[in-house]
C-alpha cells in the first residue's frame, strides 16, 4: 500500500536518483562508455552525461554499445515519477507564458541533470498537467511557477514508491 506524506513546506532536499528503478541494471557486464540510442546521452562511470561533457572524461575511448537511458525509457513507457498540476482562473490568461516558463526551466536543467525531463505537458479541464521523469524536476517546475506567479503550492510525496506531486493554484488576478 502506498502512503502519501503530506506537507506544505516539506520539500525533499538532496533528492537522489540512486534508487531510481530506471537506472541501468548493474552487473550486466557491459563495457563503457555506452550511448543512449534515443537521445545520445553517454553512460560513463555510473553516470549519464551530455556527450560533450562525457568526452572530456572518457577521452578517446570508443562507444562500447547502445542502450536506452532511464529518461528515454520513462518517456517511452510513459512512467513519470513526478506530476505537476497547475490550476485556478489565473491560468486562463497566462497559460502561454506559463508553458514557456516550464519549457525554459526544463532546458536549464537538461545541462546538469540530463535525466530530468518532461514526459508530457497537456491542457486539462482543470488547467495544465505536466509529468516529469524525476521527482526533482516536478519540484523544480512547481517552484519556478510559484516564484514567478506566487499563488498556492503544495508538495506531496509517496512513501516507498518514488513519486512527487506538486499542485499549484492561483485564482486571483492581481
Ligand atoms: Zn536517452
Amino acid at each position: 500500500m502506498t502512503q502519501r506524506v503530506k506537507s506544505s513546506q516539506g520539500i525533499r532536499n538532496n533528492l537522489r536518483n540512486e534508487n531510481d528503478p530506471y537506472l541501468p541494471p548493474k552487473g550486466m557486464g557491459m563495457k563503457e562508455p555506452l550511448r543512449c540510442k534515443d537521445c545520445g546521452l553517454i553512460y560513463w562511470n555510473k553516470r549519464w552525461y551530455q556527450e560533450k561533457e562525457a568526452k572530456r572524461l572518457y577521452g578517446n575511448r570508443e562507444i562500447q554499445g547502445e542502450v536506452m537511458c532511464p529518461a528515454c525509457r520513462k518517456q517511452n513507457d510513459n512512467v513519470p515519477l513526478g506530476l505537476v498540476t497547475l490550476g485556478g482562473s489565473f491560468l486562463r490568461d497566462h497559460s502561454d507564458e506559463i508553458f514557456n516558463l516550464i519549457r525554459n526551466e526544463e532546458k536549464k536543467v537538461m545541462h546538469h541533470n540530463p535525466l530530468d525531463r518532461i514526459v508530457h505537458v497537456k491542457k486539462t479541464k482543470k488547467g495544465i498537467e505536466i509529468t516529469t521523469t524525476t521527482e526533482r524536476l516536478a519540484q523544480r517546475l512547481g517552484k519556478a511557477v510559484h516564484r514567478a506567479y506566487s499563488g498556492d503550492i503544495h508538495y506531496s510525496f509517496s512513501d516507498g514508491v518514488k513519486f512527487a506531486r506538486v499542485q499549484w493554484v492561483r485564482d486571483n488576478h492581481i
